[in-house]
């Protein structure tokens, strides 16, 4: 890891919560969650923007929605998953971390939840699923963001993959890979929104919607 990164991570450990724990779970059984630097960036946008309304696509085992939860008890999340056993594990750490409260777990495709979120506007969207439907979600929900409101979307630059797409090897991750291009793309030249990309972890865009 480069000394800068691993520098900044120890830095951090000081002062972390109860629920960073659940980075030994998710590690022991594959499941991807945001990274440290990243989740400290969020958060930190979180309580600059004073997001209070959070929509969240892909929730896996609910680390990040507590985490985001964690900036205020005046925060609420809404978040989707359709995976069942991410649903399952999502659930109980809801309840052992004491969230159920703050967060509203939506299950199912979330290219069909638009009817059970569209209660409310959102401050923040957090788009954190399967990484070549990236635009999908961004069209499909961003109806639902404020004006003034933020698209986040994480793992931007996947591996390294997306600007040094001929390392690939495997035509899956190859065809994932271009969409992942494509999406940026697509989003800088969004006229309504001002996006900038950072060079942190996987890679992460910030977009802000057009008042
Ligand atoms: N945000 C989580 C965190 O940082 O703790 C990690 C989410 S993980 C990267 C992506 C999750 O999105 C997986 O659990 C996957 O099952 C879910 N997912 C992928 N595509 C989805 C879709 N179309 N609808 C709902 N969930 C989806």
């Amino acid at each position: 890891m480069e000394s800068n990164q691993s520098y900044l991570l120890n830095l951090h450990e000081q002062l972390d919560n109860n629920i960073e724990e659940l980075r030994f779970y998710a590690e022991e059984h594959a499941v991807p969650i945001v990274d440290k630097l990243t989740l400290d960036m969020i958060k930190q946008l979180i309580r600059i923007h004073h997001s209070k309304n959070i929509l969240e696509i892909g929730t896996a085992i609910g680390y990040s929605s507590m985490q985001f939860a964690s900036v205020s008890p005046d925060i609420s999340i809404t978040t989707i998953e359709r995976n069942e056993n991410m649903i399952k594990q999502a659930k109980l750490n809801f309840k052992k971390f004491e969230y159920e409260n703050q967060i509203r777990l939506i299950e199912g495709d979330a290219l069909s939840q638009y009817d059970k979120v569209s209660n409310h506007l959102y401050d923040m969207i957090f788009i954190d699923a399967a990484k070549a439907q990236s635009q999908k979600f961004f069209e499909y929900y961003t109806p639902l963001l404020k004006k003034g409101g933020l698209v986040i979307t994480d793992n931007v630059l996947y591996h390294g993959f997306v600007s040094d797409i001929d390392i690939v090897r495997s035509r899956n991750v190859k065809q994932m890979v271009k969409k992942v291009q494509k999406y940026n793309t697509w989003l800088m030249k969004q006229k309504n929104y001002k996006t900038n990309f950072l060079n942190m972890d996987d890679g992460l865009a910030i977009s802000i919607k057009g008042e």
